[in-house]
């Protein structure tokens, strides 16, 4: 196996990452954002369950995306394709023969693992103390089979899909004949994506089931503009992490160099994240040709060409595309938001992504009048935020649980707010507290947030 400059002693920055990585999956749990799927039944490995809190997070990430990428854009449109697709799909984008990954095996415990992820080999030929020899790597294909239909036979054999992207160029066609799309134009999809990962883990780094969020952006192959678009979707992708506060340190580019890229790639790059192990694929923007499109005419026998209102010429257009993961981008602007200061554990989300826009407490729960008002507030503010509720133990408890999943404002009704109409508003980051008037609280509130 080869060796990788990561797998020499441990030291103490990679113990303190790894102690971060165990806090974020602790609080993950404690709190209600992931949990480990299955669990009850030993769990299902690569599968993981989003709690309360985590499934808010999630759907603002891909609410903010689609607000970003299609409804504020006027030359994209979005579409939600299937799960299951007719398998010839996966022929024809070539998933079939060659979506694989290198496997070997340890001969001494038949452990399987990815022989290019030499991290992991490393760390299990030092759980054998060195003696392991592994087999040949062979090639292993990703793609999860399931059978639809009533008989269990290879006609009723189907792939659930291995990545959304198919199932925006097979709607190509239906997408220009519904619409009033023109070229340059892109399509844009959310959904899960499914692949027989040889090692999940990292959390939900890599995992088996997950969510995908793609662009394929259309453009004229003969424009010479393809490097133009590239360059412009990078920059488009890395400004949105950085517009969702992540530290811009811990991003970066990574280009693919040609013997990594698939063999249609005209060019590829990859968004990194410095995580707890290491420098990480969050997104990969790919110039992809005409491959997808020229496959599917090939394989379908339909013809997916573009036609110019204009100029009445027809072509098979280029495709821009980038992927990212939603799985990815909670884990990573979960760690980027981890914050430990003066004993408080706070994370730092952006306001737009935090599950919990706001908090009310009322001071003493066993005064009717403060929890009267305090609930006629929390009644109010959850029309238009995301609220949460906390009548237990004391404030300084209150405001620690809300710092440690991340609401940026936390409202209490006090004493004084029966006499002058006003509560006390306290920012998460800065600890600061203001008192704000009770008729102004919800636009206090928008400005801060919106
Ligand atoms: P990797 O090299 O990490 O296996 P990939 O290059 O195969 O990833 P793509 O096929 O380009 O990834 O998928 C696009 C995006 O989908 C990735 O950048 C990542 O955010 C997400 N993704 C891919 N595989 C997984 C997985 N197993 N678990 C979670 N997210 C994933």
């Amino acid at each position: 196996m080869p060796r990788s400059a990561c797998g020499g002693a441990r030291n103490d920055k990679a113990n303190m990452n790894d102690d971060l990585m165990q806090k974020i999956v602790a609080l993950c749990k404690r709190r209600g954002f992931i949990y480990p799927g299955s669990e009850i039944y030993g769990g299902l490995g690569g599968t993981w369950d989003y709690g309360p809190l985590g499934v808010e997070l999630k759907n603002n990430i891909k609410r903010q995306w689609w607000k970003d990428v299609v409804q504020l854009r006027e030359d994209m449109v979005g579409i939600d394709s299937a799960i299951m697709l007719n398998p010839k799909v996966w022929e024809a984008s070539g998933h079939v023969e060659a979506f694989t990954d290198p496997l070997v095996e340890c001969k001494v415990c038949h452990a399987r693992f990815r022989a290019d992820h030499t991290r992991e080999t490393l760390e299990h030929e030092k759980s054998h103390d060195g003696k392991v020899e592994w087999t040949q790597p062979q090639k292993f294909n990703l793609l999860v089979k399931a059978y639809l239909g009533v008989l269990e036979d290879k006609q009723s054999e189907i792939y659930l899909r291995g990545e959304i992207t198919q199932g925006v160029h097979v709607n190509f066609k239906n997408v220009l004949d519904s619409t009033r799309v023109k070229i340059p134009f892109g399509i844009a999809q959310v959904g899960k994506s499914f692949r027989n990962e040889i090692t999940p883990g990292n959390f939900t780094f890599r995992s088996r089931e997950f969510e995908q969020m793609e662009i394929q952006y259309y453009i004229d192959p003969k424009g010479k503009e393809d490097q133009k678009w590239f360059e412009y979707w990078k920059k488009q992708r890395m400004d949105w992490y950085l517009s969702l506060g992540i530290k811009k340190e811990n991003l970066r580019f990574r280009d693919h160099e040609e013997k990594e890229r698939a063999h249609y790639a005209k060019a590829a790059t990859d968004i990194e994240y410095n995580s707890p192990f290491g420098w990480s694929e969050f997104e990969g923007i790919h110039h992809r040709g005409d491959w997808d499109l020229s496959r599917h005419e090939q394989y379908s026998g339909q013809d997916m060409k573009y036609r110019d209102p204009d100029t009445g010429e027809e072509y098979l257009p280029w495709v821009i595309e980038t992927s990212g993961g939603v799985d990815r981008a909670a884990l990573f602007l979960l760690v980027d938001a981890y914050s430990e200061e003066g004993g408080r554990t706070i994370l730092k989300l952006h306001q737009k992504l935090a599950p919990y826009k706001v908090a009310v407490f009322p001071l003493l729960a066993n005064k009717p009048k403060l929890v009267g008002l305090a609930k006629k507030i929390y009644q109010d503010l959850k029309q238009d935020f995301i609220s949460a509720w906390d009548d237990r133990g004391n404030i300084g408890g209150r405001y620690a649980s809300q710092d440690e999943i991340g609401t940026p404002f936390c409202v209490t009704v006090d004493f004084q707010s029966l006499e002058d109409e006003m509560v006390t508003v306290r920012d998460r980051d800065s600890a600061k507290q203001e008192r704000v008037k009770i008729v102004d609280l919800k636009s206090y509130l928008h400005g801060k947030i919106d």
